[in-house]
């Protein structure tokens, strides 16, 4: 063997030596600890574009020989520091993505140098047992019955697409297992339901045809008369209605949807009640909680996002299903080549049985980790202050005569830029503003001084702030919108200078 030398030990080319290692590692976390001690000095994104950040890492061929780690990782970090979009600023208000908790970074490192593979008991005795400690709690802290059955997953669409799988095993009216996808079962949401629908009725093979898709009103709510009038005419066509998917906070606009009086039309006709609540399902902590949002917990499944609004660092989503037997009917097979013992009153939970995945990493630790290091309280505060400053933005608003407000619901304020000679109801300018506000939006963005995305709501093009970071504070929401008066009346000169009709 040629790595074997002299001393009979194997010399891999991956091999760190322990010295080495430990100086890498430290080196490494001091830069880190600088990057986050200048965060709010600097600026949100370097807003280069695809070519730049291509130019940025060559051309150059697979390597044929290695590098120096050492080399290797100063460089990196130097890159990325660089040249990220950084959802941990106070200013980055876009999306639905939120600072990442610097313990749950920690976490992560430490998750992957113990490199469990929570597929299985066996193979993560301590990794299996926190995460099913990690999932009651996410039960408990959204008022789900925490007995329930759960898995974490890697977002919110895998969330609700394991939902989705088991909503439809359980409701099809044949076995899909053996018989596959055979078009019988009716699907109801709202159309302000996130893209994972769709997607799911596609992958899975019910079509999207299969999707009845539901008004919602002006509050942009699933609108509850309509969804039962589609369940009645449904049967009455001899269709099969299987699935209701309510939401607990839009992508769009944070709005929540009825859920008790969905639960009650899903209980009456026999549905399966799923509950997207993937941004919002964490504000069900507050005791103040609107009834509507606690409706979430009469569903059969609800998806949450621990790497939204429990920020936690990227990747992490969880699926809850009431009942776990709905979760082991849909992904649990019996083979003979897995022993996975136990006995018969201690038997270990293999989560490789309850979610599409085989091997498993241990995302579970670093969401146990800052729960425990903030508590339920610890929460309940930073939900409740990022709420607080999505009302206050909606509020200073009305200090700037150029912006708009429109809706503002959870942590999520939406308004637009209306130059003063533009303002009052006159379609022939919604076109022009239109343009404007997505032209004030990719300046914005770029700029890096501070980070916004979008909602479209009845045609309009809005800014949408969505406040799910525990470093904005006040005076970041009063600098975002003095930010926003200056580019906004900037952009509009230049438009107007190029001739852009009005
Ligand atoms: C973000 C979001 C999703 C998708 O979650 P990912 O983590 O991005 O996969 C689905 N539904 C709602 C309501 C969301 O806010």
């Amino acid at each position: 063997m040629k790595s074997t030398q002299g001393d009979g030990h194997r010399h891999a080319p991956m091999e760190i030596n322990h010295s080495e290692f430990r100086r890498l590692g430290k080196q490494l976390v001091d830069e880190i600890a600088d990057h986050l001690e200048r965060l709010r000095s600097g600026k949100v994104t370097a807003g280069k574009t695809p070519k730049e950040i291509r130019e940025l890492l060559g051309n150059r061929q697979l390597p044929e020989t290695g590098t120096d780690s050492g080399y290797l990782l100063a460089n990196t970090t130097r890159m990325l520091m660089d040249y990220s979009l950084f959802n941990g600023h106070p200013r980055f208000f876009g999306y639905i993505t939120s600072s990442p908790s610097p313990l749950g970074t920690l976490g992560d490192f430490l998750a992957s140098a113990i490199n469990q593979n929570v597929g299985s008991f066996s193979l993560a005795p301590v990794g299996t047992e926190i995460e099913a400690q990690t999932i009651r709690w996410i039960a408990e802290m959204i008022g789900y019955p925490s007995d329930c059955g759960g898995i974490l997953v890697s977002g919110g669409n895998m969330a609700n697409f394991v939902a989705f799988l088991s909503a439809r095993r359980a409701k099809s009216a044949h076995d899909i297992r053996t018989q596959g996808a055979r078009n019988d079962v009716r699907i109801y949401a709202s159309t302000e339901t996130h893209t994972w629908v769709q997607k799911a009725a596609d992958m899975f093979g019910t079509g999207t045809d299969a999707i009845h898709w539901i008004p919602a009103d002006n509050e942009q709510r699933m609108d509850t008369t309509l969804l039962e009038q589609a369940i009645l005419s449904d049967k009455q066509r001899g269709l099969h209605p299987a699935i209701v998917i309510g939401t607990a906070g839009t992508v769009s606009t944070g709005a929540i949807d009825p859920l008790p009086e969905i639960a009650s039309i899903a209980r009456k006709h026999s549905l399966w009640f799923h509950v997207d609540g993937a941004y919002g399902a964490p504000a069900a902590i507050l005791p103040e909680a609107s009834e509507d949002l606690k409706g979430l917990q009469f569903a059969d499944s609800v998806a949450v996002d621990p790497h939204k609004w429990l920020y936690a660092p990227l990747e992490v989503g969880c699926t809850l299903v009431r009942k776990k037997e709905n979760l082991l009917d849909t992904f649990r097979f019996h083979v003979p080549y897995y022993r996975f013992g136990g006995t018969e009153d201690d038997q270990p939970i293999n989560y490789y049985e309850y979610g599409p995945q085989n091997s498993r990493g241990f995302r579970a630790l670093k969401v146990w980790l800052t729960i425990q290091q903030v508590g339920k309280q610890g929460y309940i505060g930073m939900i409740r202050d990022d709420i607080r400053l999505a009302e206050i933005m909606h509020e200073e608003l009305r200090h700037y005569p150029e912006l708009e407000p429109y809706k503002q619901s959870l942590s999520i304020t939406t308004f637009r830029f209306v130059p003063q000679d533009l303002s009052g109801s006159n379609q022939q300018h919604e076109e022009y503003l239109n343009t404007l506000n997505t032209e004030i939006l990719y300046r914005l963005q770029n700029s890096g001084e501070a980070y916004l995305s979008n909602a479209m709501y009845n045609g309009k093009f809005l800014l949408r702030a969505c406040i799910v970071n525990f470093r904005t504070s006040v005076n970041d929401v009063k600098d975002l919108l003095r930010i926003i008066i200056r580019i906004g009346k900037d952009t509009d000169t230049a438009l107007r200078q190029e001739g852009k009709p009005r």
